[in-house]
């Protein structure tokens, strides 16, 4: 087991506005933070104690970074795996690079599901370009073709209705492996949150409803509003996971509810969008328990204060001469957070807003509100 002292380094490969947050935790706790990020303005490296600016496969600056820090984590999932696997010889790297690398890929992630033997959609793949032509043996549509690596966000996938369509599509990223699954009718999306420590001890979120719009979330809500049967089972299917990849950190696990039952659609191997609210609702954050667990620290034993729901303030809104910042904060028991990033581009996350309520209905109301609120009669 590896525990850092106060005063020492945590590397963090990306700089944005999830390792902004762990930032946060960690110095809480005392710890300092170094980022490697190609971007020296980027939301992390406006606050880490040290900044590598470099390409995140510069070997110089990987060596840097892990010379500097007592421990590795990263904050976006396309870090290169080898790369990690060099770094873990060196230093601890957290969550484990075999995470990284199964959660890189929807072909891993799905079969990790069935060997473990939790539900998915009915899907098909192809690693190469020769093998294509066997998911046209795929009978079931509507049905959603998605690169293997490399998609977030909704890129990287189309939904096709039927085998027309999906032979013109099987033409498109020549160069990627591709996986086919059927399109699910769902009830609502649903995601676990969870934090495993270096002890195997596990403290979950709960569970949290999501909501998306144009493929990036949109507002989650807390806790989800679907049947105990449900939240046990969407609970079970993270924590199995997690203990199988000796997840050291946090973690999402991603979920369709359909009728009574749950099928995972991918994890991300770090703290969650849909985790974000988990700051004010939670005695201790997705954050907060990260930096403990990769620390060598204890997990908080966290419970949930009160119902929250969280609203992501993309770039588009920007798009409005100006944002009435006063009127969306004068909503009590709201909660403003910007990133700090200068550019604001359509679908750009350039912050969220947290509301907490007495009933999970009433917080999703009040976070709407409040993110309208920022649009309507802007001061002169
Ligand atoms: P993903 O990148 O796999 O999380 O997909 C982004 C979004 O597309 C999901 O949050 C869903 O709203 C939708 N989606 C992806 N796969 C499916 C599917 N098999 N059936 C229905 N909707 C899907």
């Amino acid at each position: 087991m590896i525990r850092l002292d106060p005063g020492d380094y945590i590397g963090v490969i990306g700089g944005g506005q999830l390792g902004r947050m762990m930032a946060y935790s960690a110095y809480e706790l005392g710890y300092r933070v170094a980022v490697l990020d190609p971007d020296s303005d980027s939301p992390l490296a406006q606050i880490a104690h040290r900044k590598i600016t470099a390409p995140y496969g510069d070997r110089e600056a990987v060596e840097e970074l892990a010379a500097l820090s007592s421990v590795i984590t990263y904050e976006f999932e396309n870090v290169s795996v080898p790369e990690l696997e060099s770094i873990s010889r060196q230093r601890p790297v957290f969550p484990n690079p075999r995470l990284l690398s199964i959660s890189q890929n929807r072909i891993n992630e799905k079969n990790m599901c069935r060997r473990l033997g939790l539900k998915t959609a009915n899907f098909l793949w192809a690693e190469t370009y020769d093998q294509r032509p066997s998911l046209l043996e795929f009978g079931r549509f509507p049905a959603i073709v998605k690169t293997a690596r490399g998609g977030y966000d909704g890129k990287g996938q189309s939904r096709v209705e039927n085998r027309v369509e999906l032979e013109e599509v099987l033409g498109r990223w020549p160069d990627m492996p591709l996986i086919i699954e059927e399109f699910v009718p769902y009830d609502v999306e649903i995601s676990v949150v969870l934090t495993r420590d270096q002890q195997q001890d596990i403290v979950d979120f709960g569970v949290m409803e999501n909501y998306h719009r144009q493929g990036i979330l949109d507002v989650s809500i807390s806790p989800a509003r679907i049947s105990e049967h449900i939240r046990e089972r969407a609970i079970s299917y993270a924590r199995q996971i997690a203990s199988d990849l000796d997840l050291v950190g946090t973690m999402t696990v991603e979920f369709f509810v359909v009728g009574n039952e749950v099928l995972v659609n991918e994890l991300a191997p770090r703290p969650h969008n849909s985790g974000h609210l988990t700051i004010e609702a939670f005695d201790y954050s997705q954050f907060d328990q990260h930096i403990r667990a990769i620390t060598g620290l204890p997990l908080g034993l966290s419970g949930q204060g009160r119902p929250a729901a969280m609203a992501n303030l993309l770039g588009d809104l920007w798009l409005h001469e100006s944002l009435n910042w006063k009127k969306a904060m004068d909503i009590t028991h709201t909660y403003l957070h910007l990133y700090g990033k200068a550019e604001p581009r359509s679908g750009r996350k350039m912050g969220h807003i947290t509301a907490l309520a007495e009933t999970p209905e009433a917080a999703a109301r009040k976070v709407r509100q409040a993110r309208e609120a920022l649009t309507v009669n802007p001061p002169l």
